[in-house]
C-alpha cells in the first residue's frame, strides 16, 4: 500500500475492525474448548461465538493485539508505516504520528509487531549454499556498567554478537558490475557468545544443515560445521576479499547497522533481536512491494506475540521479557 493510500482504505476504527474480522474468519477460527471451526460474529460483544459450544473469542484474542487496548487503527497505521517504505520508524516517531500521549504502549506495540515478524521468519528454514558469519552491533551501555571502563573491541559489553546467515547462490556468468552471488533469504540471531557450541546450536535451528553447504571464514567458531553440513567451505579471508567470499552477509550487516543507527538513539542489547527481526522481515520480502502491508496484517492476525507485557515498578520503568 502506498503511503498516501492509508486514509482511503482505513479512514476510521470501524473499517480496520471489519478488515481484521474478515481476515480472521478467512484464516479460520478454531474453538479452544471444543475444536469447532464454525463461528458466529456477535456484533454487540465484538466476539466470535462457537457454533457448537457457545465459547466466545475476542477479535484480538490470539493475535498480535492480544491484551492490547490500543485502537485497531493504531495497529494498522503502525503496520502501514513499517511496510510502506524501505525506511523504518522509531516508536517515538509513531507516537508523534498517532498523536498519542503515552510512549510506553506505542513502544510495546512496535516491539510486538517486530516480534511477530521474527516468529514468521523463524518458520522458514534456510537451504542450499549458506553464507555464515558473526557481526558485532553496538548497543547501549548496560546501566550497571555505566561509569566503568569497558572492554575494547569485539569483547566489549557494548557489542552484541549476532549470527548472520544468508542463502546465497552463485550467479552464472556474472557481468563485471554484478555481484558474484545472488541472495535469497536472510536470518540474524543475537547470540550470547561466540563458542562453537552456541553457534552450532543456533545454526541448526535455522538451517537444513544436512542438505546445505556452509560458506564461512576460517574462525574456530565454525569448527563443527564440517560434521553438521553436507559440505563446509572454510577459507582464510583477507578483509579486502570479504565482499567476494561472503558478500551478502556483509552487505546485510552494513545495511542493518545503518538502518538501526539512523533511526534509533541507542538500542538496548535485550531488544536488538526485535530490530533485527524487522530488518530481516523486510529484507526477505523486498520484492513484495505494495503487498507487504497485507502480508504483515496476516502475520499479525495469526500470531500472538512472544513479547510479554511490560512489568511496571512504581517509577513506571518497565521491563519486557521474552519467553524462550
Ligand atoms: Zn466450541
Amino acid at each position: 500500500m502506498k503511503l498516501l493510500d492509508f486514509n482511503k482504505y482505513f479512514p476510521d476504527e470501524e473499517t480496520c475492525k471489519t478488515k481484521f474480522r474478515e481476515l480472521r474468519l478467512r484464516q479460520g477460527i478454531v474453538c479452544p474448548k471444543c475444536g469447532c471451526t464454525h463461528h458466529y460474529w456477535k456484533a454487540s460483544k465484538e466476539q466470535f461465538q462457537c457454533a457448537d459450544c457457545g465459547h466466545r473469542i475476542g477479535l484480538r484474542a490470539g493475535t498480535v493485539m492480544h491484551g492490547s487496548k490500543l485502537p485497531f487503527r493504531y495497529w494498522f497505521m503502525a503496520m502501514h508505516l513499517l511496510t510502506a517504505t524501505k525506511q523504518t520508524f522509531s516508536s517515538c516517531e509513531i507516537q508523534r504520528q498517532l498523536d498519542h500521549k503515552r510512549y510506553q504502549p506505542i513502544w510495546e506495540m512496535m516491539h510486538k509487531l517486530r516480534s511477530v515478524m521474527g516468529i514468521r521468519d523463524g518458520r522458514y528454514v534456510l537451504n542450499g549454499s549458506i553464507e555464515i558469519d558473526e557481526a558485532f552491533f553496538t548497543t547501549e551501555t548496560p546501566k550497571e556498567k555505566k561509569g566503568r571502563i569497558l572492554k575494547a573491541g569485539a569483547g566489549s559489553e557494548r557489542k552484541a554478537k549476532v549470527l548472520v546467515m544468508a542463502e546465497s547462490r552463485d550467479v552464472e556468468n556474472p557481468k563485471p558490475y554484478m555481484k558474484p552471488k545472488k541472495v535469497e533469504f536472510m536470518k540474524m540471531r543475537v547470540i550470547p557468545d561466540l563458542k562453537s557450541s552456541t553457534i552450532s546450536a543456533s545454526v541448526k535451528v535455522g538451517v537444513n544443515c544436512e542438505k546445505s553447504v556452509a560458506v564461512t571464514d576460517a574462525s574456530k567458531s565454525h569448527s563443527k560445521f564440517s560434521e553438521m553440513f553436507d559440505k563446509h567451505i572454510s577459507q582464510v579471508v583477507e578483509p579486502k576479499d570479504i565482499g567476494k567470499v561472503l558478500p551478502w552477509v556483509h552487505i546485510a550487516i552494513a545495511n542493518a547497522k545503518t538502518t538501526i543507527a539512523g533511526t534509533y538513539h541507542g538500542v538496548k542489547a535485550e531488544y536488538l533481536q526485535e530490530y533485527l527481526n524487522e530488518f530481516c522481515y523486510k529484507f526477505n520480502r523486498r520484492y513484495f512491494k505494495e503487498n507487504l502491508f497485507d502480508r504483515l496484517l496476516m502475520v499479525a492476525a495469526e500470531n500472538r506475540t512472544r513479547f510479554i507485557h511490560r512489568i511496571y515498578n512504581k517509577n513506571l520503568h518497565f521491563n519486557a521479557i521474552k519467553a524462550a
